[in-house]
């Protein structure tokens, strides 16, 4: 069943977006699939260099003559609520537009991404005239002050598994902060972000405070978060590429830079929870949503051994519930893989664990789906020791990995026993150890009894360990905007 038709679709010309509009690349040129059946539906222009410093150089000019950082706070506000009303108003063409390209389905767009991103801009928007600087304790003949100050020109690179969303978790402290940012979308799904930067243009955002420049990681990316006008860069991907650009802002500044990487998160199940049913619900969703392309996705079951039997057949049924179908399709529950590449590494890596003595509980090999699509069957596997590589490796697939223990020690012992901190989830029916693992483990976030964020924008996000550096959301990510500035007053 169809939600709509994806043949249909015409993008504009020009995919970069530079002094508040569209601009065609004049660098490679980069055919971009739809991962639901692997055709070719677009070709996206890459900038080439000199676009990339055009891009920088105009974000710079923004930043310093149109007034965005010295306006009144309020104005800010202003424009950044009335670019998130746009954003709903423009729901169901955004919803479509990210879901034709992306792995996200046309149900989730509909239901989340597009009204979570606009929410996402409302909150930052609050923070514009509400949060600065701090007056010091110090003697009563002295004034002691903290400032804040915009960087400038923030660069953003961000990946492809929530399009919309990476991009505005980065987009909306930074210049509700008062900076302008040069975005470097996913080569693989570059297009929605474009038209959401129209509507902010629409809103009243000055041209140049948000721009694009579009391409692959290693020409475009690196030369935009090399270019010297760049004050600060904010990236979300895998952790090996988050090296790679902590190298380059380190050669090139040294530029603060915040990193959101990869994770291996652990799902902790006690035999004292109450509802072993709705935790395996939870269990089984937070590594099949987004088909477990989520850098939170819950990927390891460290499960209690008197119940594990009963907890794997419970989550084994909700697997095989699933069903693979393209992300225009309004029943499908199970996304595509973002690629082909991606999908031979994840069979290789279940594969390869399985040779190596894995159980195979359910799963394993390609979902049934359109001739070319990308589908994954959501796998288990069991009887798996810590150095397994299912065990090690992020897998950024719909693969959970099994590994049971006897006590709670044990346990937290298995959870931690990672070179990522991005999230674990604790479910258990003792508040005592619940909080205890909240205390004991060694990731970024400790959901209790639930798996996954809420629209609590508070909340930061962000890993420890080779997770990341820095936060997203939370008032922490609005302050990674900001220099402090101290002045000291003498009477
Ligand atoms: P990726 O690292 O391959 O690519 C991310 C982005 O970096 C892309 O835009 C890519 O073009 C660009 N890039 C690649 N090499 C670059 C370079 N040398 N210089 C500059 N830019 C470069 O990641 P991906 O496959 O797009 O995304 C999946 C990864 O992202 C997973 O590891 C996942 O865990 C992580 N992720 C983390 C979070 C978080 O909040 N921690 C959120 C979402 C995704």
């Amino acid at each position: 069943m169809s939600a709509f038709d994806p043949d249909s679709l015409i993008l504009p010309a020009g995919s970069n977006f530079i002094a508040g509009r569209r601009v065609a690349g004049v660098g490679a040129e980069i055919a971009v699939r739809r991962p639901s059946d692997g055709r070719e539906y677009a070709t996206l222009d890459s900038a080439g260099h000199a676009q990339v410093d055009e891009a920088v150089r105009d974000a710079q000019r923004a930043y310093k003559g149109s007034g965005w950082a010295k306006a009144d706070p309020r104005q800010r506000m202003r424009v950044l609520r009335r670019w998130a009303d746009l954003l709903d108003a423009h729901m169901e063409e955004l919803a479509v537009l990210e879901a034709v390209g992306s792995t996200r389905t046309i149900a989730e767009c509909k239901a989340w991404d597009i009204s979570y991103a606009a929410e996402c801009i409302r909150f930052y928007a609050e923070f514009a005239d509400k949060v600065g600087g701090e007056v010091a304790a110090t003697t009563p003949d002295k004034l002691g002050l903290t400032i804040t100050e915009p960087y400038g020109v923030v660069a953003a690179v961000a990946p492809w598994n929530l399009p919309i969303v990476m991009a505005v978790w980065k987009i909306a402290p930074a210049v509700a902060a008062g900076n302008s940012i040069v975005l470097k979308p996913s080569e693989m799904t570059p297009f929605s972000i474009v038209r959401v930067a129209e509507l902010a243009i629409e809103a009243g955002l000055p041209p140049g405070i948000f721009n694009i420049v579009q391409g692959d990681g290693r020409s475009v990316g690196d030369t935009l978060c090399r270019h010297p006008l760049v004050a600060k860069v904010t990236f979300t991907g895998s952790t090996r590429t988050g090296a790679a650009i902590m190298t380059a802002c380190a050669e090139t500044g040294p530029k603060p830079v915040t990193l959101e990487l990869g994770g291996k998160s652990p799902q902790l199940v006690f035999a004292d929870c109450p509802d072993l049913d709705k935790t395996a619900a939870i269990v089984a969703r937070a590594i099949t949503l987004n088909a477990g392309q989520v850098c939170v996705a819950g990927s390891r079951l460290i499960v209690q051994d008197s119940v594990a039997d009963r907890v794997v057949d419970l989550i084994t049924k909700r697997f095989q519930a699933l069903h693979a179908a393209p992300t225009w399709d309004a029943r499908s529950s199970l996304s595509p893989i973002i690629s082909h590449p991606q999908l031979d590494r994840i069979a290789g890596i279940v594969g390869r664990t399985v040779a190596g003595g894995a159980q195979l509980v359910t799963g394993g090999g390609r979902a049934a789906g359109p001739q070319d699509g990308s589908y994954f069957q959501p796998t288990i596997l069991a009887g798996l020791d810590g150095n397994a590589e299912a065990v090690r490796e992020e897998i950024f697939g719909p693969v959970l990995t099994v590994q049971t223990f006897t006590d709670e020690e044990q346990a937290f012992m298995l959870a931690n026993d990672t070179e990522y901190g991005l999230a674990a989830g604790v479910h258990t029916g003792d508040v005592a150890r619940a909080l205890r693992a909240v205390r004991g483990l060694e990731a970024g976030t400790v959901w209790v009894n639930r798996y996954g964020r809420s629209n609590d924008f508070m909340l930061p996000t962000g890993g420890f360990k080779r997770s990341g550096i820095g936060k997203d959301l939370g008032r922490e990510a609005y302050m990674a905007n900001l220099k402090v500035k101290t002045a000291l007053v003498e009477f």
